[in-house]
């Protein structure tokens, strides 16, 4: 049987690091398998779902590179979801309820007060035709299904074993009373008709698989593989809801986070095995093992990104980020000297910016009153053009044999007097790159 899983959001909102970690367990599943990973648009909520957050999370997901096999949109499968509802109704699994929200309300207080679980009692169902009819003239009905009250059980990839009595859920409304299908019973149907074999979420989404499984059966399905993988929350344990507005992906890329070292971290974050900086798709997915992850809640914090972010840009080949510094202005001629001096000492890609300045205007020489005279007097001794890797071994034995100088007191200056910062790449890499010397105009 061919794998198939499905990263399935609502376009209601930018993709964020909860969903992206959805969306690339679903992916590597299917990537490790060589099965078939579909993007399902959840939009059967016209009045939420807008075409500019379907465009959105496409261009997130082709960011990531975390490319789908398809695309499916609920909305185009309205006639679909009828036709499954025809058939649950005709099996005596979907029945029309007609409590307003402020009875349902006034049921479960009750039931709460009397200490029982607040589970709906199925009045509607007891209705007879007139008594129905006479409930749809007041305001029309919506659409229950109708669950077995047995216990459900089924193995979960990351829960282990899970049992949940159905008798404890109420029964799910599937068809609100305006016709709009709801995200249960659509996705049932997609699933069991696409063939879905893996279905990865988060654990928000436990009830809803018990209920799941159920109308898969009803339908005649066959329910697929469940894992439900732990939310996150932020650094120090709280809820991330309420921050998720700054954990977008689009946030995450205008920070200058490369998608290479989200995924990585991603990949393993809540799992025993190590996060480490991975260079590819294939080999996170060769990594990848859905029982490797644990049930607490996942911390995420967003400075663990900028390690694996360094570790993705030192190992990149200048040919692969040549068009990069060239759009930033770094000539092609340079661009292999300037990539190699800077790999391995950058954080953000756009960090980069700053020092080609630094190299094409020279930088404004940060010199201690104490050093002073010293930088002048090196700056008397800099070797004649063209400078090359061994220039800046050549000037500082020559500034050190005239001031007596050494170490730190020799070396520190003259970085801070040529590049204006006490860090940054080697200096024997960065001088040839050094058009001008401002210290020295
Ligand atoms: N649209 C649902 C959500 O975003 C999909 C859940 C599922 O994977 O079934 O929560």
């Amino acid at each position: 049987m061919s794998v198939v899983t499905r990263f399935a959001p609502s376009p209601t909102g930018h993709l964020h690091v909860g969903n992206l970690r959805t969306a690339l367990m679903n992916f590597l599943i299917a990537r490790k398998a060589g099965g078939t990973f579909i993007l399902r648009l959840d939009d059967t909520d016209a009045e939420r779902s807008t075409v500019a957050f379907a465009d959105a999370i496409q261009e997130d997901l082709a960011w990531l590179g975390l490319a789908w096999d398809r695309v499916e949109r609920q909305s185009a499968r309205l006639d679909r979801y009828a036709a499954a509802a025809a058939r649950l109704r005709a099996a005596g699994r979907l029945y029309e309820a007609f409590e307003s929200p402020a009875e349902l309300e006034l049921k479960r207080k009750k039931l709460l007060t009397m200490g029982r679980p607040p589970v709906y009692d199925r009045a509607s169902l007891a209705l007879d035709d007139a008594q129905k009819a006479a409930r749809r003239a007041a305001s029309p009905g919506y659409w229950r299904f109708l669950l077995d009250q047995t216990r459900i059980e089924w193995t979960d990839g990351v829960l282990g074993p899970l049992s949940i009595d159905a008798g404890s859920i109420s029964d799910p409304v599937l068809i609100r009373a305006d016709g709009q299908v709801l995200y249960t019973f659509a996705s049932v149907v997609d699933d069991i008709e696409m063939g879905v074999t893996h279905v990865v979420r988060g654990a928000d989404h436990v009830t809803n698989t018990a209920t799941q499984i159920q109308i898969m059966r009803a339908l005649g399905g066959v329910p697929p593989a469940f894992a439900h993988h732990s939310l996150l929350t932020g650094a120090g344990g709280e809820a991330l809801s309420k921050r998720l507005g700054t954990l977008s992906l689009r946030d995450l890329r205008a920070r200058g986070v490369e998608p290479m070292a989200l995924l990585s971290l991603m990949a393993r974050l809540g799992s025993s095995r190590p996060v480490e900086p991975a260079r590819s798709l294939d080999e996170l997915a060769a990594g990848f093992d859905i029982a490797s992850f644990g049930a607490a809640p996942t911390k995420f914090d967003a400075e663990d990104l900028w390690p694996l972010n360094r570790a993705w840009l030192a190992g990149l080949d200048h040919s692969a980020v040549a068009g990069r510094l060239e759009a930033m202005g770094v000539p092609a001629a340079d661009v292999a000297a300037f990539w190699e001096a800077m790999r391995a000492n950058i954080s953000r890609f756009d960090d980069l910016a700053a020092w080609w300045a630094i190299c094409r205007d020279g930088a404004e020489p940060a010199v201690a009153p104490e050093d002073r005279a010293f930088v002048d007097t090196a700056l008397t001794l800099l070797p004649p053009r063209p400078w090359g890797p061994e220039t800046w071994g050549e000037w500082t034995g020559r500034v050190k044999a005239a001031t007596g100088r050494k170490g730190r007191a020799l070396f520190a200056p003259l970085r801070a007097a040529l590049t204006g910062r006490d860090s940054g790449p080697e200096m024997a890499a960065l001088m040839p790159l050094l058009r001008r010397v401002a210290a020295a105009a």
